[in-house]
């Protein structure tokens, strides 16, 4: 930190005997050069604040047109930044330090100090004052910045926290300072083993970076992208730890629906060919990997479906078409994926589901089917489906054996006068 080599000085001091002792001392100074405004009150100091800028007042706080601890204040409201070092006598000590308390950077009793103390006194303050401007500064930054930012001691506990922090929370600054970050917005969805690898990782005083779910003050949770690094002292030892937390909630929303929207079919909300391709793909694999038990595979065509579209619109179609999705969902069991492939082909893998167990699903939702009815305008309308059964075998190199076999299956069931179950015969 650099000091200026000429120090701009605003002495306000009434007695004239004073004010001479001060500027005889501070022309004796070699290392800087101090050029010295003296004034006798309060009022002519605010003559010359307002026409230059000084770097450091030296103040006697009896003045003829202010006493006592009111001068500083009135001085400090003249100039807010400016160093002040109030001027004392020796039966004021207590006055001096209720200056300190004041916001007055030091004080010296009057005939006590010598030209060096004075010069020093003046150089401590203004370095003090450059050291407050300079965090004041990087408190504004904080501050100003978008994301949630705390500080915390070596043991976790909040020192500080920006006002993003306590809006993204919605907890005050004065609920926050002295707790854990855990006390405050812990959901419970991550296990302790995860916040077991966050310390471990921080106090060996790297950057931990993750997302994590935590929870406002509200109760509502909010996905937070997280990162906390070590903040070292001059010997290098971790005293502090610094969170950057940023609201992702919304993001991770958008990526959910973005998900859902790949993944699914927008008419039935039933799962796309491509998620039913990928989860057939992995099964096969399992099956060749060694796993014994069966899996089996539906593939289901509704019966005469133009028909439906021609007589009653294509909306009613649509109508059919999540009834249909609506009716498979609740015959089938938890494990089971259906899909829609496309038009009015639906396919269900059946994961652990041997040759009667398939066939037995199918049965069931071939006869619900043919039993439901969905509400139109005059009649109910009733509509029926095929359904072809086949097995995914050990051998099987890919998903396409099983899918051909199922749509064999199928093409049987449609040849045999539809509305049932056919099971694929080589
Ligand atoms: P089959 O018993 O042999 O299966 O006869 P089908 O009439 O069901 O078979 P086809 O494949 O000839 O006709 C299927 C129809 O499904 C044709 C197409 O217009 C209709 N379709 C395809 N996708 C949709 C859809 O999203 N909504 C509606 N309403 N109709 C659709
Ligand atoms: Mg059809
Ligand atoms: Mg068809």
């Amino acid at each position: 930190m650099s000091l200026p080599n000429k120090i701009l000085v605003l002495l306000i001091e009434d007695d004239l005997g004073d004010a001479q002792l001060v500027q005889i001392a501070l022309r004796q100074s070699s290392q800087v050069q101090f050029v010295v405004t003296w004034v006798d009150s309060i009022a002519k100091a605010q003559a010359q604040l307002s026409e230059m800028v000084f770097d450091v007042a030296l103040l006697d706080l009896s003045l003829p047109d202010s006493a006592g601890l009111a001068t500083l204040l009135k001085l400090k409201q003249l100039s807010p930044r400016l160093p002040i070092i109030t001027l004392t006598g020796h039966s004021d000590i207590e006055f001096a330090l209720a200056a300190l308390e004041n916001g007055s950077a030091d004080y010296l009793v009057k005939g006590d100090f010598s030209p060096d103390s004075l010069s020093r006194t003046i150089r401590y303050a203004l370095q003090r004052n450059e050291l407050d401007a300079r965090n004041r500064l990087m408190v504004a930054a904080l501050e100003a910045a978008a994301n949630g930012i705390i500080i915390t001691d070596y043991n976790g506990k909040i020192e500080w926290a920006n006002s993003s922090f306590c809006h993204l929370t919605g907890y005050e600054t004065a609920e926050i300072l002295g707790k854990r970050p855990g006390d405050l917005v812990n959901s419970g969805k991550q296990n302790a083993d995860f916040y077991k690898q966050m310390w471990e990782v921080i106090l060996k005083g790297e950057t931990w970076r993750g997302e994590i779910i935590n929870k406002r003050k509200s109760g509502d949770l909010y996905h937070e992208e997280l990162s906390i690094a070590p903040v070292r002292d001059e010997y290098g030892k971790v005293t502090h730890f610094i969170g950057i937390k940023e609201d992702i909630s919304e993001r991770k929303q958008l990526e959910s629906v973005l998900q859902q929207l790949a993944h699914t079919d927008s008419l039935t909300g039933l799962y796309n060919r491509r998620v039913f391709v990928e989860r057939l793909e992995q099964e096969t694999a399992r099956l060749a990997r060694s796993d014994t038990s069966p899996i089996s595979l539906l593939m289901l065509d509704l019966d005469h479906f133009k028909r439906i579209n021609d007589n009653f619109g294509h909306a009613m179609g649509d109508s059919v078409l999540r009834h249909f999705a609506k009716l498979m969902k609740e015959t089938i069991r938890s494990i089971d994926l259906a899909a829609r492939l496309g038009g009015e082909e639906f396919a269900i893998l059946l994961p652990g589901a041997d040759k009667n167990e398939a066939i037995g699903i199918a049965e069931r939702i071939c006869r619900q089917t043919a039993s439901s009815a969905l509400p139109c305008r005059t009649d109910p309308l009733h509509y029926t489906v095929s359904i072809g059964v086949a097995q995914v075998l050990v051998h099987d190199r890919n998903t396409e054996a099983a899918l051909h076999r199922a749509d064999s299956a199928l093409y049987s069931a449609k040849a045999n006068g539809r509305n049932q179950v056919c099971w694929f015969e080589p």
